[in-house]
């Protein structure tokens, strides 16, 4: 009998290890390394005078609502016409509401869908007074360009237009019609530039094939676990839920209060909130593991591979990580609380807002019915805040021609990294062209480590010159690769 149970329970284990190593075999890949490319020639220096030149003007918002500086956008519109003047000879060049540039390198082969480089020409405010160079006078020092908008992202604007003026030097014509969308208010949403820009493409039946907009980037320590650089393309973005919560109660005396203030009732329905978040969804990061392979050690490749077994120990592992256990839910971020004025006054009311950022695959209808069933109270009153929400973006695919010839790309141009799909947690102008492409990446080419965090927005914002050459070369070989018909490399 016991020899029995002891057959049996060898079995299932025996099965089992099959099973997961079997699944480990599916899940895990290599690349084989793709070759090398030197790419076209670039005069880093002269780059780096040109990036210079774009910090000069200073096209900062003028206010919240993200109204333009007329003088500062034209002065950078002025500045690109005297140093691209191929571009600005043999391409197509349209002002959209003022400011924003749409430009169209037109197909040799019109039958196939365009495709489009992103980059914003404006950029946020900066305090000089703790900056190393002032941050609008483009000093390129120490082999750094330094201002506003080196690395969000004048850099890509200038890399897209470089690249563009040395193919047409070249003599290169595209197959595929190239687009370049530039706008100029995506610190403040993009409202009043590329959403207008993406409607007038709707309205033309314009349908693009795939879009590269600014995001990931190459890095190490990106991925938890994994050693080494990484190249991560961004193909989804969180989606926005910002809710107000009100209580009413009878105001008073302090000297005789009820058993719960509106404070009292408002405040554990937040604390519930916060204790319950909602669920995590592991699955959203196989993709991730997945295209590192590899790369990753094999710990996490059996671990990934069987989420059906090892998905709590992920979780506990990822959980209290602040960046991954937001790529695996919808967080919850209490923001702002009020009530009461006087020590002695019970308050009629207490409100409180919270942010919520939507994983792709969870509504703004699922985070309410979540709330409703976490808070349990009827007077807690709650409701989203005008103007303050929107669902996920669609997740683009990591097959087919766009997302291969991106990948391949990034591998020739920066010497094989693992490349791999992820969901950016912030927003960017590519939202405005979901209605008119499918294929929509979110990829910023330049190879970061620990020095630059912080940079972004921050204090001392600068680019290596050297860094700065490489996105032009990279921006030169993916017109080259998407402009084919096919997108990607035979
Ligand atoms: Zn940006």
């Amino acid at each position: 009998m016991l020899t029995t149970i002891l057959y049996i329970v060898l079995a299932i284990l025996l099965l089992t290890t099959v099973f997961i190593v079997v699944r480990t075999i599916i899940f895990e890949r290599s690349f084989g390394a793709v070759e090398k490319i030197e790419g076209v020639p670039v005069d880093d220096q002269q780059v780096a005078e040109h990036l210079a030149a774009a910090v000069r003007c200073q096209t900062v918002p003028l206010d919240e609502e993200g109204t333009p500086d007329p003088q500062a956008f034209e002065q950078l519109h002025q500045m690109l016409k005297e140093t691209y003047p191929q571009v600005h000879k043999k391409l197509k060049r349209e002002v959209v509401n003022g400011y924003s540039l749409l430009y169209t390198w037109q197909g040799s082969r019109p039958e196939h869908e365009p495709v489009m480089l992103m980059a914003h020409q404006d950029v946020v405010s900066a305090d000089p007074s703790e900056w190393t160079h002032p941050p609008f006078e483009g000093t390129i020092s120490d082999g750094f360009i330094w201002g506003r908008g080196t690395l969000d992202i004048k850099n890509q604007l200038i890399g897209i237009m470089e690249a563009a003026e040395i193919l047409l030097q070249q003599g290169y014509k595209p197959e595929r019609t190239i687009l370049f969308g530039l706008g100029h208010d995506e610190e403040t949403g993009g409202v009043n530039g590329c959403k207008l820009m993406g409607q007038l493409l709707k309205q033309r039946g314009v349908h693009l094939a795939g879009i590269v907009d600014e995001g990931g980037g190459i890095s190490a320590g990106l991925v938890p676990g994994v050693r080494g650089v990484e190249a991560l393309i961004g193909v989804s973005e969180k989606g926005y839920l910002t809710v107000e919560f009100t209580v009413n109660s009878k105001p008073g005396h302090s000297s005789t209060p009820p058993p719960q203030t509106s404070i009292g009732i408002l405040a554990r329905a937040l604390t519930r909130l916060e204790t319950h978040p909602m669920p995590t969804h592991l699955r959203r990061l196989r993709p991730l593991y997945h295209g590192i392979g590899k790369a990753a050690p094999i710990t996490l490749q059996v671990a990934f591979a069987n989420i059906w077994l090892f998905g709590p120990l992920l979780k506990r592992w990822l959980v209290p990580n602040p960046e991954m256990n937001a790529s695996i839910r919808t967080t919850t971020a209490l923001t702002i609380i009020n009530g009461g004025v006087e020590d002695n006054t019970i308050p009629a009311e207490a409100k409180a807002i919270v942010n919520f950022r939507l994983l792709p695959g969870d509504t703004i209808a699922d985070v309410l019915w979540h709330v409703k069933r976490v808070i349990k109270d009827e007077r807690v009153k709650y409701k989203p805040v005008e103007g303050k929400f929107n669902e996920a973006l669609p997740t683009s695919p990591s097959i087919g021609p766009a997302y291969k010839g991106l990948h391949t790309v990034i591998r020739q141009v920066f010497d094989n990294p693992p490349v791999a799909p992820f969901v950016m947690l912030g927003g960017t102008d590519c939202q405005h062209f979901v209605p008119v492409c499918d294929n929509i990446y979110r990829f910023t080419s330049l190879v970061m480590d620990e020095s630059f965090r912080g940079l972004e927005h921050g204090i001392d914002e600068r680019i290596p010159v050297e860094g700065m050459g490489k996105m032009v070369k990279f921006y030169a070989q993916l017109m080259q690769v998407w402009g084919t018909k096919e997108m990607v490399i035979n």
